[in-house]
């Protein structure tokens, strides 16, 4: 509905109005493009030859410097809570879609080019990538992949040829629709809520076509019982069930963040997905010394409002502007926006009791037993990934003598007093019963932890140090980390630096933590 002007030139920063989107080309400019790092499994989805990535012409292509054959691109509008305040529209300043593929397993996918110039919602920006950011965001969503959890993906990097830093990067994803694309136009008021309509029935046909088969009606129930908002019937209404859906995507998400030590750091309502995947990489952080208060973000200081251990109610708090935004169009009661928030809570416990439940190796839940953990180890700032790594080669033997029970752990325990060794050696004692009753087999517990408890880990002083070596010129380090990062769960010999303590600079300002603009 925005009259486009010349695609190529028309990107001055401006309201977009009564549209979801602007007709914008690359254009960065590029003088001798190369490739520096790209994704097999990435480019299997896309059904890309990996001889392609040899051709001398496809540095030029993924750097927009060539547009793509039947590609229409345009940049996404979109507003979104900062902060928890509304801060208007947002919408794609640095990336552009160059379109949308769809490949022999008729999944769709949607290739987007980050850093490719100004856009209509560059705002003050310059609309081009950092190789610092890129380079994180390169390697954490490939990461994300490795350790299991959804997440946008990515192609390939590009430098430009023009700076050293600068340097393009290609994402792929089946969509990058966010929260806040449906906000902005119920924000903007009445006159757009057939808009958020026409966004609803388009996510649902695209991403959610089991919603459409399943419901009897388009049409909105008020028939709901007024004992609780359990009893809201989800096949009535298409729109209340796909609410669901994206708040139990959610859950799941933030649980397996949990779970992996995962600090998004900037969870926004614009880098919310619909979809449920991890989106828009920038400072976030994996826990090294466990810090439930911990935040990779400098701009979050000092409400620490995205740290680690609040991001389960972040979700929630992003689930119920997405929900407000469903009602404010008349798609969902007010009852079924209720009953998606509550659906919210119910997945959240049930995949976080599940997944800390098999991080230790155990058939049942023991609230207790990981409350004291976790407990334990933000007072002795304990390592995550190694603890948890390590925690498999306890034996289920209650006859172990005491002053041995913590040596398989020593390696995180390291400068403990008398009363902290106390403390762990109850917790292990407890730990031991809880094995012994659990009956699980040795080896297949060990199999099933090693299968949930990463070895490797992207922490953010191994992509500082990746970052430090491509800023001179050398890539190396930045492709042995993508191999590293893919298969995270594997004892992968020669790697074994990888997977130690990190050194004492990992934790100043700048490495442990990053602003937003990194
Ligand atoms: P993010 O931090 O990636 O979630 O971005 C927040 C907003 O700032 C989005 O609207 C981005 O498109 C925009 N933005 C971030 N970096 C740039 C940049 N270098 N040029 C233009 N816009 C940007
Ligand atoms: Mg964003
Ligand atoms: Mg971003």
């Amino acid at each position: 509905r925005e009259l486009p002007g010349d695609p190529r030139t028309d990107t001055i920063p401006r309201e977009v109005l009564h549209a979801c989107y602007s007709k914008v080309s690359p254009s960065a400019e590029v003088g001798k493009p190369e490739l520096v790092a790209w994704s097999a499994s990435v480019a299997k989805l896309l059904d890309l030859d990996p001889k392609e990535f040899e051709r001398p012409d496809f540095p030029l292509i993924f750097s927009g410097a060539v547009p793509l054959k039947g590609g229409l691109p345009y940049a996404q509008c979109y507003g979104g809570h900062q902060f928890g305040v509304w801060a208007g529209q947002l919408g794609d300043g640095r990336a552009i879609t160059l379109g949308e593929l769809l490949n022999s397993r008729a999944e769709r996918w949607e290739l987007q080019l980050k850093g490719a110039g100004r856009t209509p919602y560059s705002r003050f920006a310059d609309g081009l990538a950092v190789l610092r950011s890129s380079i994180r965001e390169f390697l954490c969503s490939e990461a994300m992949i490795g350790l299991g959890i959804p997440t946008t993906r990515a192609l390939c990097l590009v430098t430009t040829g023009k700076n050293v830093t600068r340097d393009m990067f290609y994402e792929v994803a089946q969509s990058f629709l966010r929260f806040g694309t449906y906000q902005i136009h119920a924000f903007r008021g009445n006159e757009n809520l057939d808009i958020i309509r026409a966004l609803s029935d388009y996510a649902i046909r695209h991403h959610f076509p089991h919603l459409e088969k399943m419901s009897k009606s388009n049409d909105i129930s008020f028939e709901v019982s007024q004992e609780g908002s359990s009893a809201v019937d989800l096949t009535s209404n298409k729109y209340a069930a796909w609410s669901v859906e994206v708040a139990e995507r959610t859950a799941s998400l933030v649980a397996s963040w949990q779970g992996v030590g995962f600090t998004h750091g900037v969870l926004n309502t614009d880098n919310m997905s619909v979809l449920g995947l991890t989106i828009d990489y920038g400072p976030f952080g994996f826990l090294d010394a466990f810090d439930p208060s911990y935040t990779p973000n400098t701009t979050d200081l000092p409400g620490r409002r995205y740290s680690f251990a609040n991001q389960p109610d972040i979700g929630l708090w992003n689930i119920a502007q997405f929900t407000a935004t469903l009602s404010a169009a008349h798609l969902i009661s007010k009852e079924e926006a209720n009953y998606a928030m509550e659906r919210y809570g119910i997945k959240f416990m049930d995949e976080y009791q599940s997944v800390m439940t098999r991080k230790l190796g155990l058939s049942k839940y023991n609230k207790q037993l990981i409350n004291k953990l976790l407990n334990n180890m933000a007072v002795d700032k304990v390592d995550y990934t190694i603890f948890f790594r390590l925690l498999s080669n306890i034996k289920a033997d209650p006859k172990i003598p005491k002053d041995e029970l913590l040596v398989p752990l020593k390696a995180v325990l390291l400068d403990i007093g008398k009363e902290r060794k106390e403390a762990w050696t109850s917790w292990v004692q407890t730990y031991i019963e809880e094995l012994v009753v659990s009956g699980i087999p040795e080896e297949q517990r060990k199999v099933a932890m090693d299968s949930i408890n990463p070895k490797y880990i992207l922490r953010n002083y191994l992509c500082q140090s990746a970052i430090d070596a491509a800023e001179l010129g050398d890539y190396g380090e930045v492709r042995r980390l993508l191999k590293l990062v893919e298969h995270p769960y594997d004892e992968q010999p020669g790697m074994e630096k990888y997977a130690r303590l990190p050194p004492a600079w990992a934790y100043r300002p700048g490495v442990c933590m990053l602003s937003c603009s990194s």
